[in-house]
C-alpha cells in the first residue's frame, strides 16, 4: 500500500485573548457560510452553522433566519443563549437553529461547532437510512465516527428532539439525519465545515458509485488506519485552509 507522509501543523496555540478568539471564530462562521453557499449547500432558508462563544460557553454565534449563505457577513451574525434569547443582534434566529444547536453544543462541551445544511447528497443519502461506508480514502475520515439518526418526526422544533441529536452523535463527528441532511461537529469552526463539506462529497461519491455497480470496501483495519490519517482534529482544521484562502481572497466583504 502506498502511503504519503502528511505534516499536519498542530490547531494553532491558545494566544489568543477573548476578544481576539470572539472575533476569530466569527470570521470562519461567516467565510464557513461563503464557503456552504459556493458549494451549493443552501437550500432556501435552511441550514445553520454555530460557534461557541469563547466566554459564554453556553451562547453560540448562529446565522439569522432568512439571510442567504452566499451574502453573509460577520455583522450579520447573532448571539443566542441557552434560552433562545438573541442576546447580539436584531434579526430573527431560525427555531430549528436554536433546537439542534443549542442541544448539541450542550451534550458536546468539547465541541466549537456545529453545522447543518439540506445539501443535496447528503439528504440525498440520508433517505437510504444507512451509515456511509468506507469506500474511499476520503470517506474513511467518517469510519467508526459518524452515527444515523434512524427516524423522522417533522421540523425539528422541539428541545427534545435536539438532544436525540445530540445524544445519537454521541462522540462523534457526525450524524445522518434520516430524510433529512447531514450534521457536522468539531473543535473549531474549520474543523465542523470540513467535516461536513467532505462529508456531502463522500454521499455523492458512494451514491455515484452504487449507482454503477459494487463498490469494493476498504479493509477494517485498513480503513481503521486511514481514518487516523485523514479523519484526526488537526487534519480538519488544515483541510479547511485552501477553502478559507480562496473564500477570503474571493469575498473579502464577508469581514464586515
Ligand atoms: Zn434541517
Amino acid at each position: 500500500m502506498a502511503t504519503t507522509q502528511i505534516a499536519i501543523p498542530d490547531a494553532p496555540p491558545a494566544e489568543r485573548t477573548v476578544e481576539e478568539e470572539r472575533l476569530y471564530r466569527k470570521q470562519r462562521l461567516a467565510g464557513a457560510f461563503r464557503i456552504f453557499g459556493k458549494f451549493g449547500f443552501d437550500e432556501g432558508v435552511a441550514g445553520h452553522i454555530t460557534a461557541r462563544d469563547p466566554e459564554l460557553p453556553d451562547h453560540f454565534w448562529v446565522n439569522p433566519f432568512g439571510r442567504s449563505f452566499k451574502q453573509m457577513r460577520v455583522s450579520d451574525l447573532l448571539l443566542v443563549n441557552h434560552a433562545g434569547d438573541i442576546v447580539e443582534g436584531d434579526q430573527p434566529v431560525n427555531a430549528a437553529a436554536f433546537a439542534i444547536h443549542s442541544q448539541v453544543h450542550a451534550a458536546r462541551p468539547d465541541v466549537v461547532a456545529a453545522a447543518h445544511a439540506h445539501s443535496i447528497y447528503g439528504k440525498s443519502w440520508s433517505a437510504l437510512g444507512r451509515t456511509l461506508d468506507p469506500i474511499t480514502q476520503d470517506a474513511c475520515a467518517f469510519y467508526g465516527d459518524h452515527a444515523l439518526l434512524d427516524d423522522f418526526t417533522g421540523v425539528v422544533l422541539d428541545l427534545e428532539e435536539g438532544r436525540r441529536i445530540g445524544e445519537t452523535l454521541g462522540d462523534r463527528k457526525a450524524v445522518i439525519l434520516r430524510n433529512h441532511g447531514l450534521l457536522t461537529v468539531g473543535h473549531s469552526v474549520e474543523e465542523a465545515a470540513w467535516w461536513f463539506v467532505t462529508m456531502e462529497r463522500s454521499c455523492q461519491a458512494q451514491l455515484l458509485a452504487e449507482a454503477a455497480g459494487t463498490p469494493v470496501l476498504i479493509d477494517p483495519e485498513v480503513a481503521e488506519h486511514t481514518a487516523r490519517q485523514v479523519g484526526s482534529h488537526a487534519a480538519g482544521l488544515f483541510s479547511f485552509r485552501p477553502l478559507w484562502d480562496v473564500i477570503t481572497a474571493a469575498q473579502p466583504d464577508l469581514f464586515d
